[in-house]
């Protein structure tokens, strides 16, 4: 069969992965063809991920604000909520990104194909669009097809008060009685935006910690915070039953700590993400792909095929939108015949909840776990003036130091804004600084990134008088 299109790159996925990867690719002169099934580019972050998770956390975020300031003497009264108008907030906010893209990729001339792609050769894909099947010959592709949520088999998927995290985005209503499957990142995201909405929400995780990646203490402010506005917050519990009646959905538990609650008006099944590879007939193409759907990519994000790349959430973990956009750089860079590598020695990971968690590079478990030599800096916000002055002292920076080079090998920080402040120390780590650069280094004042300063201090024990 003859091609209906021609190109030298396809790029199979429009998330934060692929466009950048298709717009970096025709900036330096390659003829990019980009598929996307959906009508809108942008991917999981940009349509049902990051970006409308954050807008709604904003909302949460001020009525947080405006009831705290109660107590200080300033009062807004009870608020009220008007869904469609909120939603709408939502869908703008979502909207000037997509559109956005768009726009880019036409300047850049980037070709938009919509449809759902599967490979057919090493050099053919073939696109289900409305307009019929669509043969796109390439000489070189980058898949970045993505992930998409895990569904636990026993919850009764066709009902819909049973929903992943792209329809608890949807906001279609704000359930009474809520229950959140899995206390990580997302789950724990969701959580704090119904709650803040006025549902009441309980919270069960089959691990014994919250946001199980990072640090016991970095996670022990939220979890304090959290346990004043959910019903509760269940550790080392999981749902074995749920199924759906009038009343609502019924579940079951098992575990050490069991929900009084059993019968939800939601629920929120928030427990990982599963990539894409094994959904784009990469056999066709000669691309192996894992038994979990992972694709397995050496450094400059090639295959097993030498002229089809991968990228983003179906390479592996962190599944975050920023090591698929810098993947996506190396991708095209290397199409383009450049020699990029990804080389980058740290990926900060965010919990945009509140109080937020940020961390970055060897975490204080890892390195004990791997018997790594390292001396710990920690700054509590309690002795911050700024964290003082907007009420949030349950924060603390914490730096940890490598004890024969005394370079900076990792940092953790909770409190409000931690997930911006995070940004210095992956730079620090990136670039090799000690603890005397960071401490020598001079922050502005009043500020929380005095804290980071701070911590450095404290490993140098130029400051001993916090505690
Ligand atoms: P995706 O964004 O998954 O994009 C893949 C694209 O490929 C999709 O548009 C899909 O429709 C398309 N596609 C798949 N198969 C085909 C096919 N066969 N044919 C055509 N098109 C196809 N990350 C962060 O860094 N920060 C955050 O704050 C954050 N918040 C999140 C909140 C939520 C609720 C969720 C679910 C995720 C969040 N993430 C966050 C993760 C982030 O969204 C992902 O890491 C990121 O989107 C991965 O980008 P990607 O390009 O690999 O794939």
């Amino acid at each position: 069969r003859r091609p209906d299109i021609e190109c030298k790159l396809v790029v199979l996925g429009s998330g934060p992965g692929g466009y950048t990867a298709a717009f970096r690719a025709a900036d330096l002169g390659v003829d990019t063809v980009l598929v996307e099934r959906y009508a809108s580019l942008g991917g999981v972050c940009l349509n049902v991920g990051c970006i409308p998770s954050k807008a709604l956390l904003h909302a949460a975020a001020v009525i947080d604000e405006a009831e705290a300031m109660a107590t200080h003497g300033v009062s807004f009264g009870k608020p009220k909520i008007e869904l469609d108008k909120l939603r709408h907030f939502k869908e703008q906010v979502v909207g000037k990104l997509t559109g956005g893209l768009a726009g880019m990729a036409r300047q850049r001339k980037v070709r938009t194909v919509q449809g759902t792609g599967s490979f057919v050769s090493p050099n053919e894909l073939e696109v289900k669009t409305a307009e019929g099947t669509k043969l796109i010959r390439f000489e070189q592709a980058i898949i970045a097809a993505g992930s998409q949520a895990v569904r636990l088999p026993m919850f009764p998927w066709d009902d819909e008060r049973v929903m992943d995290s792209t329809g608890a985005l949807e906001l279609a209503e704000i359930p009474k009685k809520l229950l959140v499957v899995g206390g990580g990142i997302i789950g724990l995201e969701m959580a704090t935006v119904y709650a803040g909405l006025g549902s009441e929400v309980t919270v069960v995780e089959f691990m014994d910690q919250l946001i199980p990646g990072a640090d016991a203490d970095l996670v022990k402010p939220l979890a304090k915070r959290l346990g004043g506005k959910l019903k509760g917050v269940h550790l080392r519990t999981k749902v074995v039953e749920a199924k759906a009646t009038k009343k609502g959905i019924e579940v079951r538990y098992e575990g050490e700590s069991l929900p009084d609650t059993t019968v939800f008006d939601r629920v929120l099944v928030a427990v990982g993400r599963s990539p894409n590879g094994g959904k784009i007939g990469a056999d066709k193409a000669g691309v192996a792909v894992s038994e979990r759907g992972f694709i397995n990519v050496d450094s400059q994000m090639r295959t097993n095929v030498p002229h089809i790349f991968a990228i983003g959430d179906l390479v592996g973990q962190p599944m975050l939108a920023h090591k698929a956009t810098h993947e996506a750089r190396v991708a095209a860079e290397v199409v383009a015949g450049e020699k990029s590598h990804f080389d980058a020695r740290v990926i900060p990971s965010v919990a945009y909840t509140d109080p937020e968690i940020a961390w970055v590079g060897v975490t204080e478990r890892e390195a004990k776990e791997k018997g790594l030599k390292v001396g710990v800096g920690k700054f509590p916000w309690a002795a911050s003036g700024r964290a003082i002055g907007i009420d949030r002292t349950e924060g603390f920076t914490k730096l940890l130091f490598d004890e024969e080079t005394h370079r900076v090998v990792g940092a953790g920080i909770v409190g409000p804004h931690a997930g911006d402040l995070i940004s210095e120390l992956a730079l620090a780590i990136e670039m090799g600084a000690e603890a005397a650069d960071i401490a020598l280094t001079i922050h502005p004042h009043p500020t929380l990134s005095e804290s980071v300063a701070m911590a450095a201090e404290v490993y140098e024990g130029t400051i001993t008088d916090l505690y």
